[in-house]
This record gives C-alpha cells, sequence and structure tokens, in this order.
C-alpha cells in the first residue's frame, strides 16, 4: 500500500527530504496584525459558529479541529484526500486507497501523479496551495479590482522569476472583519479539493497506469537537476480528469450544501482559481519557451467547465467564478500583451468535449441544438 512511506522514499531517490519540498513559511515569524487574517480567521468563524449553517459549521469546526496537525502543506493535502476519499462515498464514487498526496518541487504549478510501488503517488507543486490561498483571500477582500489585479500579478511574477511562494497573507487585504471571510476558507478548500480531484480522475479512470502504448515527458524540478519522468496523458484524457472532479465535486457540493446555491458557487470558483491561475503560468512560461507540461491550453479547460456547469444546471451560479475570470483576463494581458478570450461557442471544442462527456457516461443532457454545434 502506497503511504507517506513510499512518498519519502521517493523524496530520497532525488536527493530530498520532506523538510526541503515544503515552503517555507513561518507562521511565527509574521507580525500580529497579519496573523489574525489566517489563523483567526478561523478562530472568529469558530466563535461566531451559531451564525453559521450546519454545513459551514461542521466544514469550519473540522478544518480547526486539523489545525494542530495541519503544521505544513503535506498534512493539509493528506487531510482533504482523506476527506474527499469519504465524502465521495456519499455519491457513491470509491476512490483508491493505494494512493498519497503530498509535495513536489516542480515548476509545473499543477500537480502530476505517478505508478510507485504498485499506488499512486500525487505530487503537488510546491507553493501552489499558497499561492491558491494569497489569491483568493485578495479576490475576497474589500480592494478594488485594480487592486487585486495588481496583487496577483506580482505573487505570480515573484513565484515564476524568484520562486518567491506568499505568506499566507502577504498583501493588505482588508474587509476581513466581516462574515465573508467564511466564503474565502471554502473557496480555497474547494481549490484545492480540485487539483487532488484531478488526479484521483487520472487514477480512477486509468491514466496512470503504464502500458505499451505509455508514451513520457519529463518536467524540470526547482534547484534540482533531476527531472521528474511521467506518463505523458493525452489532451482528452486531461479534459477526462478535469471532467471527472469537476462532475464529482459539484455533487459533492449538492448534497452536502443541502441545495444552497453558495456552496456550488464556491465549487465552481475552486475550480475555475485553479484553471485560471494556470492560464497565468502557462502564458508565462510558454513565453519565456519553458513550458513542458502536458496539460491542453487552459483556455479550452475553462471552456469546458462552463459548459458541464451548464449541463448540470447551474449555468445561474457562476457569478464568481466569472467575476474572479475576469480579473484573471486582465492580469494575463499584463502578462502577456494578449487576450485570454475563452470563446463563447467553439464548434471545435465542443467536438472534444462531447466526446469527453460521451466516453465517461456522464449522466448529464447534451441539448440537441448542441449536438449539432460541432
Ligand atoms: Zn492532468
Amino acid at each position: 500500500m502506497v503511504g507517506k512511506e513510499t512518498y519519502l522514499e521517493f523524496l530520497r531517490e532525488y536527493g530530498l527530504s520532506e523538510a526541503e519540498v515544503l515552503p517555507m513559511f513561518d507562521f511565527d515569524k509574521l507580525p500580529e496584525n497579519v496573523r489574525k487574517y489566517s489563523h483567526g480567521m478561523l478562530l472568529h468563524a469558530y466563535l461566531n459558529r451559531d451564525k453559521l449553517d450546519d454545513f459551514e459549521r461542521d466544514l469550519i469546526t473540522r478544518w480547526i479541529e486539523q489545525i494542530p496537525k495541519k503544521k505544513n502543506s503535506n498534512s493539509l493535502v493528506s487531510y482533504l484526500l482523506g476527506e474527499i476519499r469519504d465524502e465521495f462515498k456519499l455519491i457513491d464514487v470509491e476512490v483508491s486507497k493505494n494512493c498519497f498526496a503530498g509535495v513536489f518541487p516542480t515548476n509545473s504549478f499543477n500537480a502530476q501523479c505517478l505508478l510507485k510501488n504498485g499506488g499512486y503517488l500525487i505530487l503537488i507543486d510546491t507553493g501552489f496551495i499558497e499561492i491558491v490561498e494569497a489569491v483568493v483571500t485578495a479576490f475576497f477582500s474589500d480592494n478594488d479590482t485594480v487592486e487585486k489585479e495588481n496583487f496577483i500579478f506580482k505573487t505570480i511574477m515573484e513565484y515564476c522569476e524568484n520562486y518567491t511562494i506568499p505568506n499566507v497573507k502577504s498583501g493588505d487585504f482588508p474587509g476581513y472583519e466581516s462574515l465573508r471571510y467564511r466564503q474565502e476558507i471554502i473557496a480555497t478548500k474547494l481549490a484545492n479539493s480540485f487539483i487532488l480531484t484531478h488526479e484521483l480522475g487520472h487514477i480512477f479512470n486509468g491514466h496512470c497506469d503504464n502500458n505499451s502504448n505509455s508514451m513520457f515527458f519529463d518536467v524540470p524540478l526547482v534547484e534540482n537537476s533531476s527531472r521528474l519522468q511521467l506518463i505523458k496523458k493525452s489532451f482528452v484524457q486531461e479534459f477526462e480528469a478535469d471532467a471527472w472532479a469537476a462532475y464529482n465535486l459539484i455533487k459533492r457540493s449538492e448534497l452536502l450544501g443541502k441545495g444552497q446555491r453558495i456552496y456550488i458557487e464556491l465549487t465552481c470558483l475552486g475550480q475555475v482559481v485553479c484553471l485560471g491561475l494556470a492560464a497565468l503560468l502557462e502564458g508565462y512560461y510558454k513565453k519565456k519557451g519553458m513550458y513542458v507540461d502536458s496539460h491542453p491550453s487552459t483556455k479550452e479547460r475553462i471552456y469546458n467547465l462552463q459548459f458541464l456547469y451548464e449541463l448540470m444546471g447551474h449555468e445561474d451560479k457562476i457569478s464568481l467564478a466569472s467575476e474572479f475570470l475576469e480579473i484573471i483576463e486582465k492580469v494575463f494581458y499584463k502578462f502577456n500583451h494578449d487576450y485570454l478570450e475563452i470563446p463563447f461557442l467553439d464548434r471545435e471544442y465542443n467536438r472534444t468535449f462531447f466526446e469527453v462527456v460521451d466516453k465517461m457516461n456522464l449522466p448529464v443532457d447534451i441539448p440537441k441544438s448542441m449536438r449539432e454545434f460541432i
């Protein structure tokens, strides 16, 4: 069975230790007024738990209980994986027990999955969790749109150029005395869950299993001359993993959030956050000629997700996701002097997307008029 020991052994093969791959973040070194935004935010939520609904209370209480164990990104990732495993059972999805997730220092700003000792290791790029958290916090703050754009631009630029990982709350984010922070906590968590679930989608659909057709590619490591060799997945497989993750996470939120629209909104937002940030990094690395990831263009991945939300009857619950995407489009332009432009309707994208939906037997209906738009 693949577990923490397999992961540590894998790190040793690259001459790395767990302490070296974790983001260098010392909570205690933060100034008091900044510190309150992280653990303080959760504590505030906990103390005000009578104002929360059952789902929020349950979620935040469990999150609080994790703090003593949440020493670093790896314990957080393990916790999230366990939670996805337990909660997916409620929607009749069995997630493999033979996998372990931990952070790893590639420059792909993604997660990767590989076969190891007969099970699967999910490797999440070091810094991913911290960037997501900083960006989502900025998004929910009272700052104006331009300040949010500038913060996201600066955060991504520093990560790309210097591999600087933001402190949990390295920006100035007014407005956190309001109850809105609880949405920030949930959205951050759902974004991290999407990255993990995308990899679980690869595992579930057999994309990580080695066979005679497997092609390989490798990803450079940060500050290390080794490269990480991975099975190259097809674009269709990437779309399948996205659809599997998005569909099941929405089903989980429908069930646990008891139909309240805010949870669907936050679930869609979390997914768009991951892909929006990936679009920025993809743009940056492509421009520098350093792009080595095997994922298809994020433009098409976002298009597919938006289509899926519509097919699941949630097209009216994407206002937060759309608002976030507008910011990402502005930041993308700052980076690339080019537009991200996600098409409204695209025949070629449709053709691939319908193929994915059919192949996976996703229980959604594509209207006949759409079927013909290929
Ligand atoms: Zn993938």
